[in-house]
C-alpha cells in the first residue's frame, strides 16, 4: 500500500497520503494546506514490512482455494490475519471483520433472494 508520511516544515503537523504517482504528486499538509513538506520514511517501512508479511500469508498455498470474491473465504483468512497480527492492527482490523461478518450475511441473504446475475 503506498502510504507515505510528510511533515509540514509549517506547522509542524504530520499527513499521510495515499501515493499512486510519486512523480506527479505533490504533498500538502492537511492541517494548514502548505505544500513545505518533508517526506517521513520510517513508519512506511514499517508499513512496508507489514504488507510484505501479509502477502506472505495470502500465499494461496497456506490458504487453500482462497477466493477474495467470497465473504467466508475472506473472513477464514482474516481470522488467521487477526491471530498472527492482532497487536499491530488493533481496533481497525477488529472494525474491517465486523463489516467482513456484516457482508457475509447480507451475501447469505441475497443468495437467496437472487437466483441470475451471477456474472
Ligand atoms: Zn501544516
Amino acid at each position: 500500500m503506498p502510504i507515505y508520511e510528510y511533515r509540514c516544515l509549517d506547522c509542524g503537523k504530520v499527513s499521510d497520503h495515499l501515493v499512486f504517482n510519486r512523480d506527479s504528486f505533490v504533498p500538502f499538509c492537511k492541517h494548514c494546506g502548505s505544500k513545505n513538506m518533508e517526506k517521513l520514511i520510517s513508519r512506511v517501512r514499517v508499513r512496508l514490512s507489514l504488507d510484505s508479511r501479509l502477502e506472505k500469508m495470502a500465499d494461496p498455498s497456506l490458504f487453500g482455494s482462497f477466493d477474495e470474491e467470497d465473504p467466508k473465504s475472506l473472513k477464514r483468512m482474516m481470522d488467521k490475519f487477526g491471530a498472527e497480527f492482532g497487536d499491530e492492527l488493533g481496533d481497525d482490523f477488529d472494525e474491517l471483520i465486523e463489516g467482513v461478518e456484516e457482508e457475509i450475511e447480507s451475501d447469505t441473504k441475497s443468495n437467496t433472494q437472487e437466483t441470475k446475475d451471477a456474472d
